[in-house]
């Protein structure tokens, strides 16, 4: 990809993003009251209550990919690129540097052993911290600025710095919209160049670039260009929805997932229970008999473990949620080793399956007890038994073959149970039963 191309492609990245921080900030103005009242009495410790309105914790999320040192947007890289291009103008160029400053001020001056803190320093304190993280420098920098009533101070403050990078963000993008305009022509493949990795067709728009992981699971970093054509990216959208249907990682997106498109916190329904994130690391469950739950116990490593039943409200498809899979397997090829590789014809079985969903002899594998956790972890490598691919999706582990082989594995490894659903015709089914998605 030349340089120009993942310019763009960061371009459309900040507009994208820029654009969800827009529509919160364009809410509903009490959704973004944040307020802090002091207590003090004769008889007691002074103390801190913070409330915010329900728009607060969204802009902070919304915000994040700005901040965040490792995010391909965060402002500072951003604008040090825009500034490399030369194409700005100076009066831009100071009003966004006017945007910077101003953004670095607190609403009043707090200072900690005597060094005044900028709002960069309270964003990162309490963001990585506590409310994004548990990071453990920024864990002790919190504690620091966290003296009788300041815990709640800091969270005010907190907001209070990500309203000022906020006005950063639009600084930024009006810079970035001058410059989008006068960035030479992309020398992007043009027509007949490219096929379509599913259906091998080469008309058509092939869209600006394709999520391997679904965008909902937080796949932002794995994108292919010039691999999809845009009638597959429609149709196969459908696959990608039964994925995230797939209850027992709905309720674990409900807890590890991003935000989704139009800015909320995903939630999970079950017939029993809802499952539900209300702020960046606080979780609220529901049980819908009015029943209450088991209270968690707090284990010595600080962790927290407690036990919900939910029962799903449908069975699972395996042969629907072994195409979404094996959909993204073959964009991971894609990503990974180049639409050749994916292209490869050892792949037209899979590529049928994804398309039609024709039989394809090979097994769906799953771990249905899953350890919980924040990441999506994905793994290929081609061998002698065919394209072995493992996916772990926030603890959920799934594999498949991504050429007809039979993957055997055996019911119980080590203690830990394995399903195995045969996705190839009936009486194929080498001595496997379990194909009727029951878990
Ligand atoms: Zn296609």
């Amino acid at each position: 990809m030349s340089d120009t191309q993942e310019l763009r492609a960061v371009f459309r990245t900040y507009k994208r993003a820029a654009s969800l921080l827009r529509d919160v900030l364009q809410g509903p103005t009490q959704d973004l009251e944040i307020a802090f009242r002091l207590t003090a009495g004769k008889d007691r410790p002074t103390s801190g209550e913070f409330s915010a309105g329900a728009g607060v914790d969204r802009h902070a999320v919304l915000l994040r990919p700005f901040m965040d040192p490792s995010s391909p947007i965060e402002l500072r890289a951003v604008w040090t690129r825009l500034l490399a291009l030369g194409l700005i103008g100076a009066p831009r160029v100071a009003e966004v540097e006017a945007a910077f400053a101003a953004s670095e001020a607190l609403t009043f001056p707090v200072a900690v052993n005597g060094e005044n803190l900028s709002a960069r320093d309270v964003y990162f304190a309490y963001g990585e911290g506590e409310y994004f993280r548990e990071d453990e420098v920024a864990r002790a920098r919190l504690v620091a600025m966290s003296v009788g009533p300041m815990p709640q101070l800091v969270q005010l403050l907190f907001h209070d710095a990500c309203a000022g990078f906020s006005a950063v963000v639009f600084a930024v993008l009006d810079a970035l919209l001058e410059c989008e305009g006068q960035l030479p022509e992309s020398g992007e493949a043009g027509p007949g160049l490219r096929t379509c990795i599913y259906c091998r067709g080469s008309d058509g728009d092939f869209g600006p670039e394709e999520h391997v992981i679904p965008e909902s699971l937080g796949g932002d970093a794995v994108v292919i260009r010039n691999c999809v054509c845009a009638g597959c990216n429609n149709r196969l959208s459908t696959l990608d929805k039964a994925l995230l249907d797939f209850q027992p990682l709905a309720m674990l997106r409900a807890v590890f997932g991003p935000m989704t498109k139009k800015g909320k916190f995903p939630k999970a329904r079950l017939r029993d229970i809802d499952i539900e994130r209300t702020a960046p690391r606080h979780v609220r469950i529901t049980q819908k008999t009015g029943k209450p739950l088991p209270a968690p116990a707090r284990e010595e490593d600080g962790s927290v473990r407690f036990t919900v039943t939910g029962m799903g409200t449908k069975p699972a498809d395996p042969v629907l949620l072994g195409r979404a899979l094996v959909k993204i397997a073959l964009g991971l090829v894609a990503h990974d080793a180049g639409s050749a590789a994916a292209l490869d014809p050892r792949y037209d079985a899979a590529r049928a399956f994804v398309m039609t969903g024709a039989p394809f002899a090979t097994h769906l594998v799953m771990v249905p007890t899953a350890k919980p956790h924040g990441q999506i972890r994905t793994w290929w490598q081609p061998s002698a038994e065919g394209t072995l691919v493992a996916l772990n999706l926030f603890g959920l582990e799934l594999g498949l073959s991504l050429e007809p082989s039979p993957v055997r594995m055996p019911d119980e490894v080590d203690g830990v149970r394995i399903l195995s659903f045969w996705l190839g015709e009936p009486q194929d089914a080498h001595g496997v039963a379990d194909t009727d998605g029951t878990q």
